[in-house]
């Protein structure tokens, strides 16, 4: 890959929660500049106050913050492209449009929209694709002038030659014709002043020295005309590259809000700021939204370090991408398992503390590792884990009795249990597995009865972190007490 420093933007429009889409599409320019040494962007395009949703500039900037995709000029810390906030940009549109309608390459347009709306109806009914119909195309320079000086309401549309056609190369799918004929005299500055995406992301582009437009493939039927708008200005075009779709988890259609309503349903979610209240680590979902769309081995575990050392902008793929939730789950467990054990501990304490409990740090350190091989998501720590730091645990009684064995029988056991834990010096794996495993052979139990029933017993749970390390960092004194109190339990049972 060619390593010259490039620019390159996420450009994206506050217009409502970030997704994993939105997240792709500020990863893979952002990879693109740091892997060549170049500089990445935030740009908001927040031109279309309709659509505009408050808040929602801030929760992309926590969720970049939060992914670790950092920018290196911003509408937050400036540069010197600034402003990087659309809206703070309208004089230099609005000097664009009419350098444009100087250059011959668009005019102003009257048509009201009610003459508009006629206009498409009437095509409808003749069974025409709706385009505007050049009313204004070919009025009198001077006179149109004189009407916007006179305060007449107005838009200024591209002018599109009506015969010829114009190619335009996307880096991943190659050489695109498209007839001119084919195109429409788009809007470019809205009647209150606004520009469309068409003329503010061109010009914006140019002017911010963008190289590379990595955007979403909803715009590729868009291209032709910001190719014919960037030639119209004589400018230079960055080369433009745009992503694959997203599919339903299924593989069949696209993913839509619907099928992200259902996601939540199974305790998952598009949306980045959710993914991090469910208990995903940032280099999960990284790892996850990378390889939608690049052409690397599915499984490659990856930091964003390592995605940087390995990013190739030719490797990207035009194929959709199925939204498969299960391997965010692989992910973010292969990138648990990595953290180092003090990060980890410091990443799952806060829903300890949110769950109310006192949490001692060595006890945590000491327990990061009995369960750090079965987090999925980081939340995984309670069901596993909290019971460390309760006081008391209270068995379920009927979880104390083993299967195939009576309420009497269990007692029994964890009698037993207690009687040979009891002459140990302290409980460690190595003092007390050895003897346990004994009584298991010659009571002719199985392993899983009488060691369910010290689990129950001890953990208060069915399921938990590996017993012997469990009961050695519980400690000899709490397992034995615990113990007696199952056995006092059992033996209250009928
Ligand atoms: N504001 C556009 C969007 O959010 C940006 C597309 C682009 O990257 O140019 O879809």
């Amino acid at each position: 890959m060619d390593l010259q420093p490039v620019r390159t933007r996420f450009a994206p429009s506050p217009t409502g929660r970030m997704h994993l889409g939105s997240a792709r599409s500020a990863l893979y320019p952002f990879l693109l500049a740091r892997r060549t040494g170049g500089t990445f962007i935030l740009r908001i395009e927040d031109t279309d106050r309709k659509r505009f949703v408050p808040g929602a500039e801030e929760e992309l900037i926590e969720g970049l913050r939060w992914l670790g995709i950092e920018y290196d000029e911003g509408p937050d810390i400036g540069g010197p492209y600034g402003p990087y906030r659309q809206s703070e940009r309208r004089e230099i549109y609005h000097e664009h449009a009419w350098k444009l309608v100087e250059r011959g390459h668009a005019f102003p347009c009257f048509c009201s929209p009610e003459r508009l709306e006629q206009v498409r109806q009437q095509q409808i009914a003749n069974k025409q694709n709706p385009r505007y119909d050049g009313a204004c195309r070919d009025l009198d320079p001077d006179e149109a002038r004189r009407r916007v000086r006179a305060g007449e309401k107005y838009v200024i549309r591209f002018k599109m030659p009506k015969e010829g056609s114009i190619t335009v190369t996307d880096l991943l799918r190659g050489p695109i014709t498209t007839d001119n004929a084919a195109l429409d005299d788009s809007v470019l500055l809205k009647s209150d002043g606004m520009p469309t995406y068409h003329l503010a992301a061109m010009v914006d582009d140019h002017l911010m020295g963008i190289t590379h437009v990595i955007r979403g493939s909803e715009w590729l039927p868009s291209l032709p005309l910001h190719a014919h708008v960037l030639r119209g200005f004589g400018w230079e075009e960055p080369v433009f590259v745009h992503l694959s779709v997203f599919l339903k988890p299924s593989g069949k259609g696209k993913m839509s809000k619907r099928e992200a309503a259902e996601a939540l349903k199974d305790g998952y979610s598009i949306f980045i700021t959710d993914m991090k209240e469910l208990g995903y680590i940032p280099e999960g979902v990284l790892n996850w939204i990378v390889l939608m769309g690049w052409g690397v081995p599915e499984d490659d575990i990856m930091t964003l370090d390592e995605m940087i050392a390995r990013f190739d902008i030719n490797h990207l793929t035009p194929s959709p991408a199925a939204v498969n939730f299960a391997k965010l789950d692989h992910f973010n467990g292969a990138h648990i398992r990595r953290l180092p054990t003090e990060d980890l501990a410091a990443r799952i304490k806060p829903y300890f503390l949110r769950e109310g409990l006192a949490v001692d740090d060595d006890l945590l350190l000491r327990i990061v590792p009995l369960i750090r091989e079965r987090l999925v998501t980081l939340d995984d720590c309670l069901p596993f884990a909290a019971w460390f730091f309760r006081e008391t645990v209270t068995p379920k009684p009927e979880e104390l009795v083993a299967k195939g064995l009576t309420a009497a029988q269990s007692a029994e056991v964890a009698r037993r249990a207690c009687v040979i834990l009891e002459a140990l010096p302290e409980i460690t794996p190595a003092l007390a597995e050895p003897p346990l495993r004994a009584y298991v052979e010659q009571s002719g139990l199985s392993a899983g009865q009488v060691f369910g029933i010290l689990r129950v017993a001890v953990t208060g749970q069915t399921v938990s972190p590996p017993l012997f390390e469990s009961m050695e960092i519980v400690g000899k004194e709490k397992v034995l007490a615990r113990l007696r109190a199952a056995i006092e339990t059992l033996e209250a049972m009928k």
